[in-house]
Protein backbone atom coordinates (compact mmCIF):
# COMPACT_ATOMS: atom_id res chain seq x y z
CA UNK A 1 0.00 0.00 0.00
CA UNK A 2 1.16 3.82 -0.93
CA UNK A 3 0.39 6.95 0.74
CA UNK A 4 0.21 9.50 -2.21
CA UNK A 5 0.64 13.10 -0.23
CA UNK A 6 -0.86 16.53 -2.11
CA UNK A 7 1.33 18.44 -4.19
CA UNK A 8 3.63 20.91 -1.84
CA UNK A 9 2.61 18.74 1.37
CA UNK A 10 3.88 20.40 4.64
CA UNK A 11 6.72 18.19 6.24
CA UNK A 12 4.81 18.30 9.29
CA UNK A 13 2.09 16.32 7.49
CA UNK A 14 4.48 13.91 5.98
CA UNK A 15 5.79 13.17 9.55
CA UNK A 16 2.64 12.57 11.26
CA UNK A 17 1.75 10.36 8.64
CA UNK A 18 4.95 8.42 8.88
CA UNK A 19 4.71 7.99 12.66
CA UNK A 20 0.72 7.04 12.45
CA UNK A 21 2.41 3.99 10.63
CA UNK A 22 5.57 3.32 12.18
CA UNK A 23 3.53 3.35 15.81
CA UNK A 24 1.58 0.12 14.20
CA UNK A 25 4.35 -1.45 13.74
CA UNK A 26 4.73 -1.23 9.90
CA UNK A 27 7.85 0.24 8.28
CA UNK A 28 7.61 3.03 5.82
CA UNK A 29 9.45 3.90 2.82
CA UNK A 30 9.76 7.51 1.84
CA UNK A 31 9.58 9.05 -2.23
CA UNK A 32 10.54 12.31 -2.27
CA UNK A 33 9.89 13.09 -6.08
CA UNK A 34 9.85 16.57 -7.83
CA UNK A 35 6.12 17.00 -7.35
CA UNK A 36 4.76 14.45 -5.65
CA UNK A 37 5.45 12.31 -1.99
CA UNK A 38 5.18 9.04 -1.13
CA UNK A 39 5.43 7.01 1.50
CA UNK A 40 5.21 3.42 0.95
CA UNK A 41 4.16 0.90 3.42
CA UNK A 42 5.89 -2.59 4.62
CA UNK A 43 4.62 -4.76 6.83
CA UNK A 44 0.84 -6.69 8.02
CA UNK A 45 -1.41 -4.47 7.00
CA UNK A 46 -4.34 -5.83 9.14
CA UNK A 47 -2.41 -3.69 11.95
CA UNK A 48 -3.25 -0.82 10.34
CA UNK A 49 -6.35 1.24 11.01
CA UNK A 50 -6.36 3.01 7.31
CA UNK A 51 -9.93 4.45 7.39
CA UNK A 52 -8.05 7.05 9.66
CA UNK A 53 -5.46 7.48 7.30
CA UNK A 54 -6.91 9.31 4.38
CA UNK A 55 -8.32 11.95 7.24
CA UNK A 56 -4.55 13.19 7.77
CA UNK A 57 -3.52 16.42 6.96
CA UNK A 58 -2.08 16.92 2.68
CA UNK A 59 -3.07 13.02 2.20
CA UNK A 60 -4.28 12.55 -1.32
CA UNK A 61 -5.18 8.91 -1.50
CA UNK A 62 -4.33 5.52 -0.69
CA UNK A 63 -3.15 3.02 -3.05
CA UNK A 64 -3.19 -0.65 -2.80
CA UNK A 65 -0.07 -2.60 -4.03
CA UNK A 66 -0.73 -6.28 -4.89
CA UNK A 67 2.63 -7.01 -6.46
CA UNK A 68 4.65 -8.98 -3.76
CA UNK A 69 7.44 -6.93 -4.30
CA UNK A 70 7.51 -3.21 -2.90
CA UNK A 71 10.65 -1.31 -2.61
CA UNK A 72 11.43 -2.76 -5.68
CA UNK A 73 8.22 -1.44 -7.11
CA UNK A 74 7.99 1.39 -8.99
CA UNK A 75 4.88 2.45 -7.27
CA UNK A 76 6.71 2.61 -4.05
CA UNK A 77 9.17 5.07 -6.12
CA UNK A 78 8.12 6.29 -9.46
CA UNK A 79 11.32 8.27 -10.17
CA UNK A 80 13.99 6.39 -11.35
CA UNK A 81 17.32 5.36 -9.57
CA UNK A 82 20.65 5.93 -10.17
CA UNK A 83 23.30 3.89 -8.96
CA UNK A 84 26.50 5.04 -8.00
CA UNK A 85 29.44 2.24 -8.99
CA UNK A 86 33.00 3.57 -7.48
CA UNK A 87 33.49 6.68 -10.09
CA UNK A 88 30.85 6.10 -12.56
CA UNK A 89 27.37 5.87 -11.95
CA UNK A 90 24.16 3.70 -14.02
CA UNK A 91 21.23 5.21 -14.15
CA UNK A 92 18.48 7.01 -17.20
CA UNK A 93 20.88 9.94 -18.42
CA UNK A 94 24.28 7.60 -19.94
CA UNK A 95 24.78 4.54 -21.00
CA UNK A 96 27.05 2.37 -19.02
CA UNK A 97 29.47 -0.22 -20.68
CA UNK A 98 30.57 -3.25 -18.39
CA UNK A 99 33.33 -5.01 -20.80
CA UNK A 100 36.15 -7.51 -19.66
CA UNK A 101 36.90 -11.55 -20.08
CA UNK A 102 34.70 -13.79 -19.02
CA UNK A 103 37.30 -15.22 -16.48
CA UNK A 104 39.90 -13.49 -15.36
CA UNK A 105 43.13 -15.34 -16.45
CA UNK A 106 46.36 -13.37 -15.75
CA UNK A 107 47.75 -10.26 -14.54
CA UNK A 108 49.01 -9.02 -17.88
CA UNK A 109 45.70 -10.48 -20.10
CA UNK A 110 43.50 -8.65 -17.38
CA UNK A 111 45.43 -5.38 -18.06
CA UNK A 112 45.89 -5.31 -21.77
CA UNK A 113 42.15 -6.09 -21.86
CA UNK A 114 41.26 -3.32 -19.33
CA UNK A 115 43.26 -0.87 -21.38
CA UNK A 116 41.62 -1.35 -24.20
CA UNK A 117 38.11 -1.16 -23.14
CA UNK A 118 38.52 1.82 -21.39
CA UNK A 119 39.89 3.67 -25.04
CA UNK A 120 36.95 2.41 -26.62
CA UNK A 121 34.32 4.09 -23.77
CA UNK A 122 33.67 1.21 -21.01
CA UNK A 123 33.38 2.88 -17.62
CA UNK A 124 33.57 -0.73 -15.61
CA UNK A 125 35.96 -3.47 -16.37
CA UNK A 126 33.91 -7.09 -15.81
CA UNK A 127 35.96 -10.11 -15.05
CA UNK A 128 34.99 -13.80 -13.06
CA UNK A 129 37.11 -14.88 -10.48
CA UNK A 130 34.33 -17.36 -8.97
CA UNK A 131 33.51 -19.35 -12.17
CA UNK A 132 30.12 -21.23 -11.50
CA UNK A 133 30.83 -23.20 -14.81
CA UNK A 134 29.07 -26.21 -16.05
CA UNK A 135 30.94 -28.70 -15.77
CA UNK A 136 33.39 -29.01 -12.69
CA UNK A 137 36.38 -29.83 -15.21
CA UNK A 138 35.86 -26.61 -16.48
CA UNK A 139 38.41 -23.89 -15.06
CA UNK A 140 36.57 -22.30 -11.89
CA UNK A 141 38.56 -18.86 -11.77
CA UNK A 142 41.63 -17.58 -9.63
CA UNK A 143 39.52 -16.46 -6.75
CA UNK A 144 41.26 -13.86 -4.69
CA UNK A 145 44.43 -13.50 -6.60
CA UNK A 146 41.45 -12.94 -9.83
CA UNK A 147 39.75 -9.95 -7.25
CA UNK A 148 43.35 -8.49 -6.71
CA UNK A 149 44.56 -8.42 -10.19
CA UNK A 150 40.79 -6.77 -10.61
CA UNK A 151 41.42 -3.67 -8.62
CA UNK A 152 44.87 -3.50 -9.97
CA UNK A 153 43.37 -3.24 -13.63
CA UNK A 154 40.68 -1.11 -12.53
CA UNK A 155 42.87 1.62 -10.38
CA UNK A 156 45.59 1.63 -13.48
CA UNK A 157 43.10 2.07 -16.05
CA UNK A 158 40.10 4.22 -13.86
CA UNK A 159 37.52 1.74 -14.42
CA UNK A 160 35.46 0.93 -11.53
CA UNK A 161 35.02 -2.86 -11.30
CA UNK A 162 32.42 -5.91 -11.17
CA UNK A 163 33.03 -9.71 -10.31
CA UNK A 164 30.23 -12.36 -9.76
CA UNK A 165 30.21 -14.02 -6.43
CA UNK A 166 29.38 -17.63 -5.46
CA UNK A 167 28.79 -17.74 -2.01
CA UNK A 168 29.16 -15.88 1.15
CA UNK A 169 33.01 -16.15 1.49
CA UNK A 170 33.45 -14.77 -2.11
CA UNK A 171 31.53 -12.17 -0.89
CA UNK A 172 33.81 -11.51 2.43
CA UNK A 173 36.55 -11.40 0.08
CA UNK A 174 35.01 -9.05 -3.25
CA UNK A 175 33.87 -6.40 -1.09
CA UNK A 176 37.87 -6.18 -0.02
CA UNK A 177 39.15 -5.17 -3.89
CA UNK A 178 36.11 -4.52 -6.63
CA UNK A 179 33.34 -1.98 -6.73
CA UNK A 180 29.68 -3.94 -7.39
CA UNK A 181 29.15 -7.36 -6.96
CA UNK A 182 27.10 -9.60 -9.48
CA UNK A 183 25.10 -12.39 -8.73
CA UNK A 184 25.02 -14.57 -11.53
CA UNK A 185 21.55 -16.23 -13.41
CA UNK A 186 22.56 -19.45 -12.01
CA UNK A 187 22.16 -17.85 -8.58
CA UNK A 188 19.13 -15.37 -8.81
CA UNK A 189 17.31 -17.61 -6.60
CA UNK A 190 19.48 -18.27 -3.81
CA UNK A 191 17.89 -16.87 -1.11
CA UNK A 192 20.78 -16.58 1.53
CA UNK A 193 23.51 -15.30 -1.05
CA UNK A 194 20.82 -12.37 -2.10
CA UNK A 195 20.44 -12.11 1.46
CA UNK A 196 24.11 -11.82 2.11
CA UNK A 197 24.42 -9.54 -1.07
CA UNK A 198 21.96 -6.87 1.01
CA UNK A 199 24.22 -6.63 3.86
CA UNK A 200 27.72 -6.36 1.63
CA UNK A 201 27.42 -2.73 1.10
CA UNK A 202 27.95 -2.84 -2.39
CA UNK A 203 25.93 -2.39 -4.95
CA UNK A 204 24.64 -5.57 -7.26
CA UNK A 205 24.02 -6.69 -10.21
CA UNK A 206 21.15 -8.98 -10.57
CA UNK A 207 21.25 -11.10 -13.50
CA UNK A 208 17.93 -12.74 -14.95
CA UNK A 209 17.60 -16.60 -13.64
CA UNK A 210 18.32 -18.61 -16.68
CA UNK A 211 13.73 -19.72 -16.54
CA UNK A 212 12.74 -16.69 -14.29
CA UNK A 213 9.92 -15.03 -15.06
CA UNK A 214 10.09 -11.15 -14.44
CA UNK A 215 8.28 -11.02 -11.19
CA UNK A 216 10.43 -13.77 -10.14
CA UNK A 217 13.51 -11.73 -10.86
CA UNK A 218 11.72 -8.45 -9.15
CA UNK A 219 11.29 -10.75 -5.65
CA UNK A 220 14.38 -11.78 -5.81
CA UNK A 221 15.65 -7.93 -6.02
CA UNK A 222 13.18 -7.21 -3.30
CA UNK A 223 15.25 -9.61 -1.46
CA UNK A 224 18.54 -7.55 -1.56
CA UNK A 225 16.52 -4.67 -1.13
CA UNK A 226 14.69 -5.33 2.17
CA UNK A 227 18.11 -6.21 3.78
CA UNK A 228 18.66 -2.09 3.35
CA UNK A 229 20.81 -2.22 0.08
CA UNK A 230 18.38 -0.24 -2.21
CA UNK A 231 21.61 -0.04 -4.75
CA UNK A 232 20.75 -3.06 -7.60
CA UNK A 233 20.70 -2.86 -11.32
CA UNK A 234 18.96 -5.78 -13.32
CA UNK A 235 20.70 -7.68 -16.00
CA UNK A 236 18.51 -9.00 -19.11
CA UNK A 237 21.20 -12.23 -19.93
CA UNK A 238 18.39 -14.34 -21.93
CA UNK A 239 16.49 -17.07 -20.86
CA UNK A 240 15.93 -20.66 -22.15
CA UNK A 241 13.19 -21.30 -24.88
CA UNK A 242 13.14 -24.12 -27.32
CA UNK A 243 15.59 -22.05 -29.81
CA UNK A 244 18.59 -23.86 -30.13
CA UNK A 245 20.73 -21.45 -32.92
CA UNK A 246 21.41 -18.85 -30.17
CA UNK A 247 22.74 -20.03 -26.46
CA UNK A 248 19.94 -18.19 -24.48
CA UNK A 249 17.22 -15.79 -25.87
CA UNK A 250 17.63 -12.44 -25.02
CA UNK A 251 14.13 -10.95 -23.46
CA UNK A 252 14.53 -7.64 -24.89
CA UNK A 253 10.82 -6.93 -24.20
CA UNK A 254 11.51 -7.38 -20.30
CA UNK A 255 13.33 -4.12 -20.68
CA UNK A 256 10.11 -2.14 -21.46
CA UNK A 257 8.24 -4.12 -18.80
CA UNK A 258 10.69 -3.64 -16.35
CA UNK A 259 10.26 0.05 -17.09
CA UNK A 260 6.84 -0.01 -15.81
CA UNK A 261 7.26 -2.20 -13.15
CA UNK A 262 10.73 -1.05 -11.34
CA UNK A 263 12.56 2.24 -10.52
CA UNK A 264 15.97 0.23 -10.42
CA UNK A 265 18.11 0.48 -13.31
CA UNK A 266 18.00 -2.49 -16.26
CA UNK A 267 21.06 -3.70 -18.50
CA UNK A 268 21.62 -6.14 -21.04
CA UNK A 269 23.49 -8.81 -22.06
CA UNK A 270 24.33 -10.00 -25.50
CA UNK A 271 27.00 -11.84 -24.72
CA UNK A 272 26.02 -14.57 -22.85
CA UNK A 273 21.85 -14.20 -24.01
CA UNK A 274 23.46 -15.26 -28.01
CA UNK A 275 26.69 -17.34 -26.88
CA UNK A 276 28.49 -16.00 -30.39
CA UNK A 277 30.46 -12.66 -30.93
CA UNK A 278 28.75 -11.87 -34.18
CA UNK A 279 25.33 -11.70 -32.78
CA UNK A 280 26.46 -9.38 -30.20
CA UNK A 281 26.53 -6.23 -32.08
CA UNK A 282 23.57 -5.63 -33.40
CA UNK A 283 21.56 -7.00 -29.91
CA UNK A 284 24.10 -4.62 -27.95
CA UNK A 285 22.40 -1.55 -30.12
CA UNK A 286 19.10 -3.63 -29.85
CA UNK A 287 19.30 -3.03 -26.70
CA UNK A 288 20.16 0.13 -26.18
CA UNK A 289 17.09 1.43 -28.63
CA UNK A 290 14.50 -0.30 -26.55
CA UNK A 291 15.96 1.83 -23.34
CA UNK A 292 19.14 -0.42 -21.55
CA UNK A 293 20.57 1.80 -18.88
CA UNK A 294 23.96 -0.01 -20.01
CA UNK A 295 25.28 -3.43 -21.83
CA UNK A 296 27.88 -5.90 -20.23
CA UNK A 297 29.98 -7.13 -22.60
CA UNK A 298 32.53 -9.86 -22.88
CA UNK A 299 35.39 -9.16 -24.79
CA UNK A 300 38.91 -11.10 -24.69
CA UNK A 301 42.47 -10.08 -26.43
CA UNK A 302 42.18 -13.45 -27.85
CA UNK A 303 38.84 -15.18 -27.95
CA UNK A 304 40.34 -18.49 -29.64
CA UNK A 305 42.49 -19.25 -26.47
CA UNK A 306 40.32 -17.84 -23.85
CA UNK A 307 39.55 -20.29 -20.77
CA UNK A 308 36.03 -19.61 -20.57
CA UNK A 309 33.02 -18.01 -23.35
CA UNK A 310 35.79 -17.61 -26.32
CA UNK A 311 33.27 -17.90 -28.91
CA UNK A 312 30.94 -14.87 -27.53
CA UNK A 313 34.02 -12.74 -26.95
CA UNK A 314 34.59 -9.93 -28.90
CA UNK A 315 38.31 -8.70 -30.25
CA UNK A 316 39.30 -5.67 -29.42
CA UNK A 317 38.99 -4.38 -33.11
CA UNK A 318 35.20 -5.59 -32.59
CA UNK A 319 34.40 -4.23 -29.66
CA UNK A 320 35.89 -0.54 -30.64
CA UNK A 321 33.70 -0.95 -33.61
CA UNK A 322 30.13 -1.41 -31.94
CA UNK A 323 31.02 1.36 -29.30
CA UNK A 324 31.39 3.47 -32.38
CA UNK A 325 28.56 2.63 -33.70
CA UNK A 326 26.56 3.15 -30.33
CA UNK A 327 27.50 6.21 -29.88
CA UNK A 328 25.26 8.45 -32.54
CA UNK A 329 22.25 6.16 -31.33
CA UNK A 330 23.33 7.73 -28.09
CA UNK A 331 23.40 10.95 -29.10
CA UNK A 332 19.79 10.41 -30.86
CA UNK A 333 18.45 9.56 -27.77
CA UNK A 334 19.66 11.29 -25.16
CA UNK A 335 21.72 9.39 -23.55
CA UNK A 336 25.48 10.41 -22.65
CA UNK A 337 28.01 8.32 -23.83
CA UNK A 338 31.65 9.22 -23.94
CA UNK A 339 34.52 7.77 -25.93
CA UNK A 340 37.94 9.08 -24.74
C1 LIG B 1 29.04 -14.08 -16.35
O1 LIG B 1 28.63 -12.92 -16.46
O2 LIG B 1 30.23 -14.37 -16.38
C2 LIG B 1 28.06 -15.18 -16.25
C3 LIG B 1 28.41 -16.41 -15.87
O3 LIG B 1 26.82 -14.82 -16.60
P1 LIG B 1 25.40 -15.56 -16.36
O4 LIG B 1 25.24 -15.70 -14.90
O5 LIG B 1 24.45 -14.61 -17.01
O6 LIG B 1 25.48 -16.88 -17.07
MN1 LIG C 1 31.03 -15.69 -19.51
Amino acid sequence: MIVIMKPNAAPQSVDSVLSYIEKHGLQTHLSRGEEVTIIGIVGDKTKLPTENLVSFKDVDRIVPVTESYKLANKKFHPEPTTVRVGNTHIGPDNLTIMAGPCAVETEEQLMCIARAVKKSGATILRGGAYKPRTSPYSFQGLETVGLRYMQEAGKENGLATICEVVSQEAIEEAVKYVDMIQIGARNMQNFILLKEAGRSGLPVLLKRGLCATIDEWLNAAEYIIAEGNPNVVLCERGIRTYETSTRNTLDLSAVPVLRERTHLPVIADPSHSTGAYKYVPPMAKAAVACGADGLMIEVHNNPACALSDGPQSLTFEKFDRLTSELKPLCDLIGREFTIC
